[in-house]
């Protein structure tokens, strides 16, 4: 099979290798088998060991869903009764568990601090000093908007001292940046196969500790399909997802964590350093300014923003590289223009410097100034 090979440089999904491609293409099997149950039990415990847990502490519960689902699932499902959540808000993805909060009517606080900068620590100690009744502290772990890193080990820490658990979005970070569970202070932690993993759409995850999954079996239920402890007590009984799962992204799902293993946390973490590298470079060699300056970037998103040049024009420029192979992707801050480039997937510096070939014939073509130019 001969599979046309795009370089993705979006947020997610990402590009992926034919190998975890190819490996959806399995006999036709119904997952209730008890076959099926074998494989979901090893990927879930490579999952927690992505994250370097203690299997005899920490589990991970799959769901069939895109990432958001994991956000839900674990602001519904994680917080007792008359207790409130603390969202650590510096970004897009942390606003929308301030949303997801507001749907359910959970009591919350939304700490909305600058979305430039990584989390004030001296703000988030302000606000669980201030309300005993905060028993859950969320945020993101890299905004993905923006490329914002967040102090998650110490966010983390000081909601362990006021006796909060602890959630992390860590979607576009989870088997790329490593995470130590136990050492970053994690309670809960969540992804997407297609991310960091490299593997399809379709499957999302939540690592996280077993007691805390147990004891929130006496928490109000606020969702029937979109719950944590009834999902995880589900597979523990019977080695399944409650509701059908996504099997074929499953199999591919296998084989990238596979790859994932085979290449190794620290040789994968530098190679989308270098990526990330050799696109920083290259957009800054143009004169590009990027949104989050690199000793604040988590080192996977770098946004661009738009040049004062009235020659520009993103979806021009977008539509120039992706019929040669190269996807870029919007910004996602209000009233900003910013596109952002992502060194998520199975790519290395060479489809950056191949992409860099194309993106300055774009330029060139639509008679954008380079270096690029701001007022
Ligand atoms: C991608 C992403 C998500 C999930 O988004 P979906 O569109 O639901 O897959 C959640 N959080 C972060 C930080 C992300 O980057």
């Amino acid at each position: 099979m001969n599979i046309k090979r795009n370089v993705l440089l979006n947020p997610g999904p990402a590009t992926t290798t034919d190998s975890v491609k190819l490996a959806q293409v399995v006999p036709d099997i119904c997952p209730r088998e008890q076959e099926f149950a074998g494989l979901m039990k090893g990927l879930r415990e490579d999952l927690v060991k992505i994250v370097h847990g203690d299997l005899n502490k920490y589990t991970s519960v799959l769901f069939c869903g895109s990432g958001t689902i994991n956000i839900d699932i674990c602001l519904n499902s994680l917080l007792p009764e008359n207790k409130k959540a603390l969202i650590v808000n510096n970004g897009a993805y942390s606003s929308r568990a301030v949303e997801v909060c507001q749907y359910y009517g959970l009591p919350h606080i939304n700490l909305q601090l600058p979305i430039d900068t990584p989390a004030d620590l001296a703000k988030v100690e302000e606000a669980l000093k201030a309300d005993s009744d905060i028993a859950l502290v969320y945020t993101t772990h890299n905004e993905t908007g923006t490329g914002l890193l967040n102090p998650i080990r110490e966010i983390g820490a000081l909601a362990h001292k006021y006796g909060a658990i602890f959630v992390v979005d860590t979607t576009s970070t989870l088997a790329m940046r490593p995470i130590d569970i136990e050492k970053d202070n994690i309670d809960f932690c969540m992804a997407s196969a297609q991310k960091g993993i490299m593997a399809m759409t379709g499957l999302s995850f939540i690592i996280g500790n077993t007691e805390i999954i147990k004891k929130s079996a006496s928490y109000p239920k606020r969702s029937y399909y979109c719950n944590l402890f009834l999902q995880y007590d589900y597979f523990e009984k019977t080695g399944e997802m409650h509701f059908t799962p996504p099997v074929q992204t499953i199999y591919s799902t296998i084989q990238a964590l596979k790859e994932y293993f085979e290449e190794g946390e620290e040789a994968k973490w530098a190679r989308h350093s270098r990526v990330f590298d050799a696109i920083y470079d290259g957009l800054s060699e143009l004169g590009f300014k990027i949104y989050i300056p690199k000793e604040n970037s988590t080192g996977l998103v770098a946004a661009a923003l738009y040049p004062d040049d009235p020659n520009f024009d993103f979806i021009k420029v977008h539509d120039y590289c992706y019929e040669r192979g190269f996807t870029i992707y919007p910004g996602k801050v209000e009233k900003k223009g910013m596109f952002r480039l992502c060194s998520l997937g199975a790519i290395d510096v060479k489809d950056i410097e191949d992409f860099f070939v194309v993106f300055k014939e774009a330029l060139s073509k639509y008679n954008v100034t380079v270096p690029v130019k701001y007022n």
